[in-house]
C-alpha cells in the first residue's frame, strides 16, 4: 500500500496537483502571518470579519470560565447545553423556521440529515457542483443519486419525471464555494411542489451575507416552505465553528432520533455556542459590514481589467478568476504571493477539468487599498506569470 500511495502522491506532483498546508501564526483577518511571513489574504470564508472579533472573544472567553470546555458526553446522554440550546432557538428564529439543530461542522450536518431522511427507495437530485459533503451524505443514504449539470432546471424536471423514488429530496448550494453563483431555488421549490419532493439547501456562503441582516439565500430569494430545509455553517461569515439545520419541527424532531452524526458525536463545547450567540448579533446588527463587503466586491469588478484571465460572473464574496490550467493556476498564485498577496489556486478534483482558477474571497475587513493592491498586482502578472503546459 505504502508504494502505492507514493506513486499517488509523486503523480499528483507532476501533474499540478499538489496541496500544501501553510503554518498560520495570527488570527485569521486580511493580514496574516503564514509560514512565518505577512500576507495580505483573499483565502478566509470569514465574510464578515468576525472570526477575531473582540465581542466574540470575549463572549467565548466568559462562557468558558463559566461553562466548561469540553461537552463531555453526546447530546443525547447529558452533552446538550443550555448555551447550545439557546443558540438553536435564536438560529431558527433567525432565519424564520420552526426549529433548528446544531451540528458540530457542515460537513457532519449535510451527511447526517441527508442520511437520516433518504434511504434505499429514496432518490437524491443534487447539482453536479454541489459541494463533496453533499455528494457524501446522498452516498451514505443508499438511495439512488442523480446529478444535473450546474443550475440546469430542465434536466432537473426530467430526472424528478422519471423517477419513481419513495421520497425525493434535491440538494443544492445556495451560493456555489468555488463559483459564487446563486442557484435557482425559486425554481427547484416549484418542482418540488410539482413532483413532491423536498428541497436540501446548503447556504454555507449565504448565511451572514445574503438577505436581510444577513439572513441568508432563502430570505434573499424571499422563499418559505414546508418543503424546505436549510444548513447554514457557522465557520465561515459567522467566524467561529459548526453549523445548523432549520426546517419543520417535525423533520428536525426526526434528526435528533436519526442522524448519526448528531447522536454518536461529542458536540461542540458550549462557549463557541456562546461566541456564536455573540456573532449572531453581531450579524442581525451588521449591516454596516455588509454594506463594506458589497462595496469591495464593486470595487474589484469595477477596477479589474484583465484580458489573459477572466472573472466569472458572481455578485457575492465569492470571485473567481479562471485560468484554466492547473500549472498557471498554481504559477500566478505563487506569484500573487512572492508579492505579499494569498490567493488559492483551486484545481481539479474541487473543480471540473479545464477550469482551474483563483478564488478570490472578499470580506468586510478588506480595505478599498487592499482590494487596489490585488488588482494592480494581477496587472502586473498577465505580463509577468509563464503560461501554462498544454495537458
Ligand atoms: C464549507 C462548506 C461546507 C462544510 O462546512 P464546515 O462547517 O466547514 O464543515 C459545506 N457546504 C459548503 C457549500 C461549504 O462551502
Amino acid at each position: 500500500m505504502l508504494d502505492y500511495l507514493q506513486a499517488d502522491l509523486d503523480k499528483r506532483q507532476t501533474q499540478g496537483l499538489m496541496r500544501q498546508r501553510r503554518l498560520l501564526d495570527s488570527p485569521q483577518a486580511e493580514h496574516i502571518t503564514a509560514n512565518g511571513q505577512p500576507f495580505l489574504s483573499f483565502c478566509s470564508n470569514d465574510y464578515l470579519g468576525l472570526a477575531n472579533d473582540p465581542a466574540l472573544v470575549r463572549a467565548l472567553q466568559h462562557a468558558a470560565a463559566e461553562a466548561g470546555v469540553g461537552s463531555g458526553a453526546s447530546n443525547l446522554i447529558t452533552g446538550h447545553h443550555r448555551y447550545h440550546d439557546q443558540l438553536e432557538q435564536a438560529l431558527a428564529a433567525f432565519v424564520g423556521k420552526p426549529a433548528a439543530l446544531l451540528f458540530s461542522t457542515g460537513y457532519m450536518a449535510n451527511i447526517g440529515v441527508i442520511s437520516a431522511l433518504m434511504g434505499r427507495d429514496d432518490a437524491v437530485f443534487s447539482d453536479k457542483l454541489n459541494h463533496a459533503c453533499l455528494n457524501d451524505g446522498a452516498f451514505l443514504s443508499r438511495a439512488s443519486h442523480h446529478r444535473f449539470p450546474h443550475n440546469d432546471v430542465v434536466a432537473l424536471e426530467k430526472l424528478l419525471q422519471a423517477s419513481t423514488a419513495r421520497h425525493k429530496l434535491i440538494a443544492a448550494d445556495a451560493v456555489f464555494s468555488m463559483d459564487g453563483d446563486i442557484a435557482p431555488l425559486a425554481a427547484y421549490l416549484a418542482l418540488c411542489e410539482r413532483y413532491d419532493a423536498y428541497l436540501y439547501v446548503d447556504d454555507a456562503h449565504g448565511f451572514g451575507v445574503l438577505g436581510p441582516q444577513g439572513r441568508g439565500s432563502l430570505q434573499h430569494l424571499d422563499l418559505q416552505s414546508p418543503r424546505l430545509i436549510m444548513m447554514g455553517t457557522l465557520g465561515k461569515a459567522a467566524g467561529v465553528a459548526g453549523a445548523f439545520v432549520a426546517g419543520e419541527r417535525i423533520v428536525i424532531d426526526y434528526l435528533i432520533q436519526s442522524a448519526n452524526s448528531y447522536i454518536y458525536t461529542t458536540p461542540a463545547p458550549p462557549p463557541l455556542s456562546a461566541a456564536l450567540l455573540a456573532s449572531l448579533h453581531e450579524i442581525e446588527y451588521g449591516d454596516a459590514r455588509r454594506a463594506q463587503l458589497f462595496a469591495m466586491i464593486a470595487l474589484l469588478k469595477a477596477e479589474l481589467k484583465l484580458t489573459r484571465w477572466q472573472l466569472w460572473p458572481s455578485e457575492t464574496a465569492i470571485q473567481p478568476l479562471i485560468v484554466g490550467d492547473n500549472h498557471e493556476a498554481l504559477a500566478l498564485s505563487q506569484y500573487l504571493q512572492a508579492q505579499g498577496i494569498l490567493v488559492p489556486a483551486i484545481r481539479p478534483p474541487t473543480v471540473p477539468v479545464g477550469t482551474s482558477r483563483l478564488r478570490i474571497s472578499l470580506s468586510a475587513a478588506h480595505s478599498m487599498d487592499d482590494v487596489r493592491k490585488l488588482v494592480s498586482v494581477l496587472h502586473a502578472a498577465e505580463a509577468a506569470v509563464p503560461a501554462g503546459i498544454a495537458q
